[in-house]
């Protein structure tokens, strides 16, 4: 690798960052990350801070994980790579889609189409969905439905479900028949209902309202986040996912639990899905599934579907779809050593219990700071909402949210900023002593900012 210097000299030149503006980022270039151990990242500068963000909601295991880190370097010597397309197959694809299946078995999930992240995965779900409805001889389901800031990855399929402008508007036109519904979200909704189980059903009701709409024959599926994570952490009503699973049913659509986030712990159970207690049809994971060491994901599928593939003799069964990285043997072999790990660690009831710690702290920061308007946190996924006044809560400056990032980091806390929201989805090995150091460095944070 070149020396320090080349680094600096070139950071946000050659490379353009995702969810970036080219131009703002070489004016302002980023953090470069070099190191990681434990539950901390040390950067170009030699500052180690506590990474609150979790690399980018995904290395739960921290950054130190052997058992990864040797299953990736057997596998490399073993077999960097063969295909999984027809005709060949390798031992670690075949092993961690049985340990998936195994894994998300209370899920009502039976196989696994392995992707190379959570963008192919959704992808994937929304063409299988399309796909078993020709299958099924009703091949006027094609349309989708999805939630209003929900965020469903950048392929065309998942920009199309997603709920937020910002990641749709230059893209346009998306894929069509896709229609949205209003997040179930108390701070911010356009019902003004604030009590959670009223504001379920009136999202659940106008769920209902656009499927009479557009007719229940015309839609493949429903999909949604258990804990919707980008769109800044909004935690459904606890009835909000069986009503839908309720709808899904009495109208014949498929559910799709895009779970890229919420998978293997991090609202404190196992999945989103069996965080509510529903069972979809489908399952996008990716993320955790490695704890971040090598891309990877899988679109796990129900009994329902799987059965209508495997039974199927219209013609309309054969998969016309993959990656060539679908089941790469490294990233299978990081899988399964993750998963291994995760459920050893029992990071689920870790993720639980710092979950309610960092919550109860964060109120705190709430009861402190008038900046803060709404605090939301489901396992170790939290948002912190800032507001310019809390009567019309309207949105705080992105320069003054910047300068709190900037002096957060200077008390040796990484957090990330989404549009008004600080997220935080650290690893989940994390410690009480390490809720309390993150929570004292935010709050430095905004003191310091404001
Ligand atoms: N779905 C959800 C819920 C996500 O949070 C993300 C990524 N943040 C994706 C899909 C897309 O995953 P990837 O970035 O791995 O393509």
């Amino acid at each position: 690798m070149r020396d320090k210097n080349f680094l600096i000299e070139n950071n946000a030149k050659p490379i353009w960052h995702p969810m970036a503006h080219p131009a703002e980022m070489r004016a302002q270039p980023p953090r470069i990350i070099m190191k990681g151990d434990g539950v901390h990242v040390t950067d170009i500068d030699g500052r180690r801070v506590i990474d609150a963000v979790g690399g980018l909601w995904n290395v739960n295991l921290g950054y130190s994980c052997d058992p990864i880190k040797r299953a990736i370097a057997d596998q490399l010597d073993a077999l960097p790579y063969y295909s999984g397309f027809r005709g060949t197959s390798t031992g670690p694809s075949i092993e961690l889609a049985y340990e998936l299946t195994e894994w998300f078995k209370p899920e009502g999930m039976v196989r696994a189409f392995l992707t190379s992240g959570g963008s192919d995965s959704v992808e994937t779900a929304l063409r299988l969905a399309r796909q078993y409805w020709k299958i099924k001889g009703q091949s006027d389901r094609t349309k989708f439905l999805a939630l209003k800031k929900g965020y469903h990855g950048t392929h065309f399929g998942g920009a199309s479900v997603n709920g937020n402008a910002n990641f749709r508007r230059n893209y346009e036109p998306l894929l069509p028949g896709v229609f949205h519904i209003p997040a179930p979200w108390t701070y911010r909704n356009p019902f003004n209902e604030t009590d959670p189980a009223k504001l379920a059903q009136l999202c659940a009701s106008a769920m209902e309202d656009e499927i009479a709409f557009q007719g229940a024959d015309t839609i493949a599926a429903f999909i949604m986040e258990p804990v919707l994570g980008a769109g800044g952490v909004i935690v459904p009503p606890d009835s909000f996912m069986t009503l839908v699973r309720e709808i899904c049913d009495r109208h014949g659509i498929l559910m799709i639990a895009d779970e890229v986030v919420t998978g293997f712990g991090r609202t404190g159970a196992w999945s989103g899905s069996g965080l509510w207690d529903v069972k979809p049809d489908m399952m996008t994971i990716a993320k955790a599934i490695t704890s971040g060491y090598f891309p990877l994901g899988a679109t796990m599928i129900g009994d329902k579907v799987a059965e209508a593939f495997e039974a199927d003799s219209t013609g309309f069964g054969s998969i016309g779809h993959g990656y060539t990285y679908s089941g790469h043997p490294v990233g299978c072999a990081a899988g399964i050593a993750a998963l291994a790990e995760t459920k050893r660690l029992r990071l689920d009831e870790n993720a639980a219990a710092r979950g309610k710690e960092l919550a109860t702290a964060l109120e705190g920061l709430k009861s402190k700071h008038v900046l803060v308007g709404d605090v939301r946190c489901k396992g170790l996924m939290a948002a912190i909402e800032l507001v310019a006044d809390r009567d019309s809560k309207k949105v705080i400056d992105k320069k003054l949210i910047a300068r709190i990032a900037d002096a957060t980091y200077e008390s040796g806390v990484m957090i990330r900023v989404s549009g008004n929201n600080i997220i935080l989805s650290p690893p989940l090995i994390l410690l009480a002593a390490d809720v309390a150091t993150i929570v004292q460095g935010i709050d430095a944070g905004l003191s310091a900012a404001t």
